[in-house]
């Protein structure tokens, strides 16, 4: 299949892989932020075919599992409200809230359906207009314009009953968190192709002068980010910090200006608070004044219940980094994908669903390096 199979070639992947071996001549740790990046990682076994002294820390780039759990109970008490409709994505309604998830609430009786667009919504509301409809927005950058449009078509056609409970988060701000931990390991990141083939790569040479950290814009295939690493450790070797796109067929400089525009238009930037992380100045979207009649927030005078995680949950320090998931003591024994405990293990790019999908079940230092072969 074109794009998918010639970047998945095993003799080019070699090659990659020994250029990475014979670049190298000490430790290093990079993150890759996007959660896309990390099940592709695990389930080629990139991390395992590197050299012992190349390391891959998973990022915070997982829309699912950043979203607070503050957030989630709000869903849940707009969702539960007669005579709204409340739609989402799929990966949405196993997060568990404090009490419960959407499907909970779906079986209690409450109209929660799961939509492919949030242009679905807009046209549920359209045939249902007794009805308030409700969108759940959470995502990155990469869906945040699909998203915009519809409320910005809703507002064009006059559309009154569809409403959006928004959660969207921004990668640079999740960047600029991680260097300012003072528990930070990483020395390079692997910036999501996707996200920059929205935004371009503008926000991102500021970063790299501040913190003096390689930035490599990568895809999802395995020689995309087999190739990610390659730059990111040639900087690292030559003491060099900057960005490069590893991703151009994708991405370009400027990012995708019609989907910018609508973001500019529908969204401003805010503060959010991003579940296991805190709050991280700056680092989300809401709607602008001009949309705030299409705020769930506003519309419904939801405060959400108080919300605490899981104690034994170590969600937060995977998605810095700090952890791997197999080093919390819940991974595998009673946190699974059927009995979630945290985000990470519900979504489908969170850390801990992929190291228990792909069978990372043993800590680092029993795990043996694979054969390409
Ligand atoms: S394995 Fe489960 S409990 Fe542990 S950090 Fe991951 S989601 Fe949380």
């Amino acid at each position: 299949m074109k794009y998918i199979d010639e970047f998945q070639d095993p003799e080019l992947a070699r090659r990659l892989l020994d250029e990475i071996a014979r670049t190298v001549t000490r430790p290093w740790a990079m993150m890759e932020v996007c959660g896309g990046q990390t099940h592709s990682i695990i389930r080629h076994g990139l991390d395992q075919l590197l050299p012992d002294t190349v390391e891959l820390i998973h990022g915070p780039g997982c829309p699912v599992c950043v979203t607070p759990l503050a957030v989630i109970d709000k869903a849940l008490e707009i969702a539960s409200l007669p005579d709204v409709v409340f739609c989402s994505f799929g990966d949405m309604l196993r997060v568990p809230g404090s009490d419960r998830d959407l499907f909970r609430v779906k079986g209690d009786g409450g109209d929660v359906r799961v939509v492919y667009s949030p242009l679905d919504a807009l046209r549920i509301a359209q045939r249902t207009p007794d009805k308030q409809v409700v969108f759940f927005g959470v995502g990155f950058e990469t869906t945040a314009p699909a998203i915009a449009m519809t409320v910005h078509q809703a507002k064009r056609l006059g559309v009154r009953n569809l409403s959006l409970l928004v959660s969207h988060v921004r990668v640079p701000p999740a960047i600029e968190a991680v260097m300012r931990s003072p528990d930070c390991r990483v020395q390079a990141f692997l910036a999501a192709g996707h996200v920059c083939s929205v935004m371009g790569t503008s926000e991102y040479p500021a970063l790299a002068d501040t913190y003096r950290v390689p930035i490599v814009v990568t895809g999802f295939e395995p020689l995309d980010i087999l190739e990610g690493i390659r730059r990111a450790v040639r900087q690292l070797e030559r003491g060099e910090h900057h960005v490069e796109n590893a991703y151009p067929r994708a991405v370009s400089a400027q990012g995708n200006p019609v989907a910018l525009r609508v973001l500019r238009e529908v969204f401003t930037t805010t503060d959010r608070t991003w579940r296991g992380i805190g709050t991280i100045p700056d680092s989300g979207w809401r709607l602008s004044d001009a949309y705030r009649d299409y705020d769930a927030e506003h519309r419904f005078d939801i405060t959400g219940p108080a919300a605490a995680e899981p104690a034994v949950c170590r969600s937060g320090e995977v998605l810095q980094g700090l952890i791997k998931p197999h080093e919390c003591a819940a991974f595998g024994i009673i946190c699974t994908p059927r009995t979630p405990l945290g985000a990470t293990m519900v979504s489908s790019e969170g850390a801990c669903a992929a190291y228990y999908l792909y069978r990372r079940l043993s800590p680092p230092h029993t795990e043996e390096k694979a054969s390409v072969d």
